[in-house]
């Protein structure tokens, strides 16, 4: 497309292309010591049971204050996390971090267990072979019980990675950590990798919770995602859900759990906590 626009043009282009560049190698810069700096700091977004909208857990979310730039998208800050390598350095922090602020969590009002608090794992972390290690730490550290962390990773993760994340997983859950399957649905694998690949949990994609109102093929998709994880003994949770009418449906389904805008947007640790109350 550049040759065919001419030379003027394709200098354009290339500007561009510098600029993402630099902003990336600049970004990977910044978070170099982030942590250590204090600019990085974990958001809660509540998880909810569906039958009666008991507040049971939550999700731990990265955040980076940038000095300069605020606050950074997580798509964007980890992905260089991820490529740069520095995420072996975060990760174990993300995960000590979370244990330490959930370990005196109370329980909620009708929920009959303390919360879970969920934390993200990235495929560079699940290939690292220190997962295990650094997950014990920060039970060890935090005193919290093993059955109230949730390990979350994507499907495109565990299946790109199979026999070592097999391996991995069943570790983990040895111990009594709970492992979930993020954003399920996008990846390409599905049905079959769920017998080998033991998890406790799926998290049904945003995607397919969107439009679930309107489109019938997510209807049904949704409804025949929660029936073979049921089948298998397996939780589901459905993310993205922002408006009442999602969450009516996915309760008649019989989804689990349920997390997303509608019913509460991801907080501070204090704000969490004062949630919990
Ligand atoms: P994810 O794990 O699928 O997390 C859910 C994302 O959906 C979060 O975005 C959350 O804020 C957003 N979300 C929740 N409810 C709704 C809703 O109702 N509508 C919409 N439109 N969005 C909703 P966030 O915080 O920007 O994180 C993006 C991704 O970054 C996460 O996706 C996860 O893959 C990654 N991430 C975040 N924190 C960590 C971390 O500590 N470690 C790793 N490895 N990845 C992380
Ligand atoms: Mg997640
Ligand atoms: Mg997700
Ligand atoms: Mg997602």
């Amino acid at each position: 497309q550049a040759k065919v626009a001419g030379k003027n043009c394709y200098r354009f282009y290339s500007r561009t292309m510098d600029q993402a560049v630099e902003r990336r190698v600049r970004l990977e810069h910044d978070l170099r010591g982030a942590w250590g700096r204090g600019e990085l700091s974990l958001a809660y977004q509540p998880i909810f049971r569906t039958r009666d909208r008991v507040l049971v857990g939550a999700e731990a979310l990265l955040r980076w204050n940038h000095p300069e730039d605020g606050a950074i998208a997580p798509s964007v800050f980890i992905e260089v996390a991820e490529q740069s390598g520095l995420i072996e350095a975060i990760g174990p922090e993300v995960l000590r971090s979370a244990c330490a602020e959930a370990a005196g969590w109370p329980t909620p009002r009708g929920a009959g267990e303390p919360p879970f608090v969920s934390v993200n794992v990235s495929p560079r972390q699940l290939r690292s072979g220190d997962l295990v290690q650094q997950v014990t730490d920060a039970l060890v550290e935090s005193g919290m019980a093993p059955e109230r962390l949730h390990v979350e990773l994507t499907e495109t993760a565990v299946i790109s990675d199979e026999a070592n994340a097999t391996a991995l997983l069943a570790r983990l859950r040895d111990i009594g950590v709970r492992v979930w399957l993020d954003d399920f649905g996008t990846g390409y694998s599905s049905l079959s990798h769920l017998r080998r690949v033991q998890v406790d949990g799926l998290k049904i994609d945003r995607s397919f919770i969107t439009d679930l109102l309107r489109d019938p093929d997510d209807l049904a998709l949704t409804s025949a995602i929660i029936a073979m994880a049921h089948s298998m003994g397996i939780t589901v949770v459905a993310e993205g859900v922002e408006r009442q009418g999602q969450f009516d449906l996915l309760r008649e389904r019989d989804c689990d759990l349920a997390q997303g805008y509608w019913l509460g947007h991801p907080m501070s640790a204090l704000e969490f906590a004062r949630l919990l109350d």
